[in-house]
């Protein structure tokens, strides 16, 4: 499923597009995804007013106009892809949005998304920092300059293993299972451990290598729209080397340990068992 560095690539690509200039249409092809799409909403709050700000709230790309704010979410397998033609050629099309380009032609912004877990939602601005979807949320990892801080702070009292209190988006967002088991293994850290027995030190490696992982994986996306799906039609991650992730009984890179793999929470863990303490 696409993760935080898929929708920050994806965000920029959008933002490049769109800032500055103004949806003047919206077709919708189907009327709900996994929620409904309130259409006529988004038309009025989005659609014949420039576009202010595109911008990424965790896994949320967030479109604002003075009036409203489109929020868009990838789902299992959505993605955004951009076109000159009106007429989608990609199947499970579900909205197509024109947008007039520098040169005043039109192109396309169409929202593809077979599963169809992903959202298309519109709300008035003022009602946007309030959003159910996102007033809980955790800090962003990228932006966090103390983040270590706030996860030491954040963990004290918590017995849950370290790799799951990571990947609660009410402590940080944007830690995927991948970049959850990659983090901790660069940082030397157990996923099983309790979060409550992670030392204010090895927050620092973990805040660290988490903010590594994920600006490699931006990177290794590029910022154009770029089709990151696998053969079989799903969307994939962006390619980072992965030194413990899918290698159960490799030999661990730093020690020559056979890579362990358990479930935790029923999320895939892999760890080096003389590495990770
Ligand atoms: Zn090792």
């Amino acid at each position: 499923m696409p993760e935080l560095p898929e929708v920050e690539c994806l965000t920029r690509a959008v933002q490049e597009v769109l800032e500055g200039r103004t949806i003047s249409a919206a077709t919708f092809h189907r009327q709900d995804l996994r929620w409904p799409i309130p259409t006529k909403e988004f038309v009025e709050l989005l659609v014949g007013s420039p576009v202010l700000k595109v911008s990424r709230r965790s896994k949320y790309m967030l479109v604002e106009t003075k009036k409203g704010a489109g929020i868009f979410h990838l789902g299992m397998s959505g993605n955004i892809l951009m076109s000159q033609e009106e007429e989608p050629s990609w199947k499970h099309t579900h909205a197509s949005f024109r947008v007039l380009d520098q040169e005043k032609k039109s192109l396309y912004l169409h929202f593809v998304d077979p599963r169809r877990f992903g959202c298309i939602l519109a709300v008035p601005r003022k009602e946007l920092q309030d959003h159910p979807l996102l007033y809980k949320l955790g800090p962003e990892p990228l932006d966090k300059e103390d983040l270590a801080e706030h996860l030491w702070e954040r963990s004290r009292g918590k017995s849950v293993a370290v790799k799951n209190f990571l990947m609660d988006a009410h402590n940080v967002v944007g830690v995927g299972n991948i970049y959850a088991n990659e983090s901790l293994f660069r940082a030397g850290v157990r996923p099983t451990r309790p979060a409550s027995r992670v030392k204010r030190l090895e927050w620092t490696k973990i805040a660290d290598e988490i903010q590594a992982v994920l600006a490699e994986a931006i990177i290794a996306g590029g910022t154009s729209f770029r089709d990151y799906r696998h053969a079989d039609g799903e969307p994939g991650y962006f390619e980072l080397s992965l030194k413990v992730y899918g290698r159960e009984g490799d030999d661990c890179g730093d020690c020559t340990s056979p890579i362990k793999h358990k479930k935790i929470g029923g999320r895939a863990t892999f760890y080096c068992p003389s590495c990770q303490i």
